[in-house]
């Protein structure tokens, strides 16, 4: 198949708002491609390389001048090129990737060239998202939404999802199952403001509460000798945390599946401040010198495969009781089944105030939702957190001019589709946030006037705030007060941000 094909494809993606008319263009992709590319297709259209990163930074995309007149590039030789750019490594491996990304570009059409850069610097969010793409495969190869979904949750991704529903119908799907040593998509927590709140959601069925620990998701794969770890975007950190895999492969299971958060926790074991664990997860020096300084810990909550055996449909009280058995206490999660309200409660304020995030109260009779923010599991937090689109963004004056500061809030709004604003912040900010920002949202701009540059709306931030108000300010008719930046959320996106709904519940309008 050629590019081209592709990029007309994601241009009509781009050019409608109807959902309907996305999933037309993604289905026609999907259904002219050969067998052998359709994966490619479905990844590059869902914005995901199977390479994952290139190693190719913004600049090195920047600086070619030629183009080709004619499309000729094929899917397949593009998937060729960054296989050699992605296994690029030691002495030189720089210059050789970028020499092969300029040979790349230089043999595109100009069309082309945009859908590349996209595809290498991870930015093509253009609606081609999860839901959509599972809806084209479903229509394109006439196979059912549910069993794409769960296919797709399962394998991880949708590429080997599209390539099965082309070679065999539904009954391919069904044998996409979870695979020790290949992530999945986690399941997710709904939130509610308070622990009553929490328990009318789940229902009045028996529960456990958890402490919510504020490190880095990390799915734990063990196979024989072989361990492999995953965040909860599925990037492999396996290399960065080498005292979490030692901890893994003491366990005696010969084949495990392990889902936890890892932490960088104190000598008196209170958890240090998330931006700790976060940039011991996010660095890539020595990690054997690195955990000298900040070792980090394992603390797992669920079991999902355990010697043979998926345990996703399994309910939580048995997956819960297979966990306790296989991995000693220090490494899982603090946890209780309480008998009601005010005994959760108490957990709730003695966790919150031996310094961690809050709590997850889980029923004991759910299934593992992969990939879903299944109604299973309800966060609790003590202070007011969003998850919130950024839309814009203002430079700053004074000790931050030439700096973008103040940033415009946005929350999704499912009824009528898109973002609503609800606020701006540039609290909260540290020196190092506003040099990253200033960068991103450069990256991110569609429109520069003199003091507001509008962006993407792509990027998440979780801010804290003290409560919400009705206002005439912005459209959604809220606003925030005392917003603040917790920190800019890499992890999530738009589509996964909180909505007006949770806003307005919050603030019992
Ligand atoms: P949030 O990222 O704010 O939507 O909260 C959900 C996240 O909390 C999950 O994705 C986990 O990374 C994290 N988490 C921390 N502790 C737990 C726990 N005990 N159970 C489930 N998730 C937890």
């Amino acid at each position: 198949m050629l590019l081209a094909e592709l990029v007309t494809a994601s241009t009509r993606v781009a050019a409608t708002r109807s959902r309907n008319a996305k999933v037309e263009a993604i289905a026609d992709a999907l259904r002219s491609a050969e067998p052998a590319e359709v994966g490619l297709v479905a990844a590059y259209l869902s914005g995901v390389l199977p390479q994952r990163r290139l190693g190719v930074g913004w600049r090195g995309l920047r600086e070619v001048s030629q183009s080709a007149e004619h499309p000729t590039l094929q899917v397949a030789e593009v998937d060729a090129v960054f296989g050699q750019i992605a296994g690029a490594h030691g002495e030189g491996s720089v210059a050789r990737r970028a020499g092969l990304v300029r040979d790349l570009l230089a043999r595109a059409t100009e069309a082309e060239q945009r859908l590349l850069r996209g595809l290498i610097a991870g930015e093509i969010r253009q609606g081609a998202l999860d839901g959509v793409m599972l809806k084209a495969i479903a229509a394109a190869f006439d196979v059912p939404e549910g069993a794409v979904r769960r296919a797709v949750m399962l394998a991880g991704y949708a590429a080997p999802v599209a390539a099965a529903a082309m070679a065999g119908g539904e009954a391919a799907l069904d044998t996409i199952g979870l695979q020790a040593g290949r992530p999945m998509r986690p399941m997710l927590a709904a939130s509610a403001p308070s622990i009553g709140d929490a328990f009318e959601e789940l229902g009045g069925a028996e529960v456990a509460i958890e402490c919510k620990i504020d490190g880095i998701r990390v799915q734990a794969h063990k196979l024989d000798d072989e361990v492999r770890l995953f965040t909860r975007s599925l990037e492999e950190v396996t290399d960065r945390l080498p005292e979490v895999v030692e901890a893994v492969a003491s366990l005696p299971a010969r084949a495990l599946v392990l889902d936890g958060e890892v932490v960088a926790l104190r000598p008196d074991g209170r958890p240090e401040p998330f931006q700790v664990t976060g940039a011991r997860t996010a660095s890539r020096k020595d990690p054997q010198q690195l955990r000298t300084v900040t070792p980090v810990t394992p603390l797992f909550f669920d079991i999902l495969h355990h010697a043979g055996a998926d345990l996703l449909d399994r309910p939580a009280r048995e997956r819960h009781a297979l966990l306790a058995e296989t991995v000693p206490s220090q490494w899982r999660v603090a946890r209780a089944e309480p008998a009601g309200a005010t005994e959760a409660q108490q957990h709730f304020e003695e966790w919150v105030a031996a310094g961690h995030e809050g709590v997850v109260l889980k029923r004991l009779d759910s299934t593992y939702a992969a990939g879903r923010r299944g109604a299973g599991w309800v966060k609790v937090k003590p202070r007011h957190t969003l998850d919130l689109v950024v839309l814009a963004v203002e430079w700053g004056s004074g000790r931050r001019r030439g700096k973008l500061s103040n940033i415009h809030l946005g929350a999704r709004d499912p009824q009528a589709g898109g973002l609503v604003m609800l606020g701006k912040t540039f609290k909260g900010m540290t020196d190092e946030m506003l040099e990253w920002q200033t960068r991103r949202f450069d990256e991110l701009a569609v429109e520069r006037g003199d003091h507001v540059v509008t962006v993407r709306p792509e990027q998440v931030v979780e801010v804290a705030f003290d409560g919400v108000q009705r206002s005439t300010r912005y459209p959604s008719g809220l606003a925030l007060r005392f917003a603040r930046v917790i920190r800019y959320r890499d992890d999530k996106s738009a589509d996964e941000a909180d909505t007006i709904d949770t806003v307005r519940a919050l603030g019992g309008l």
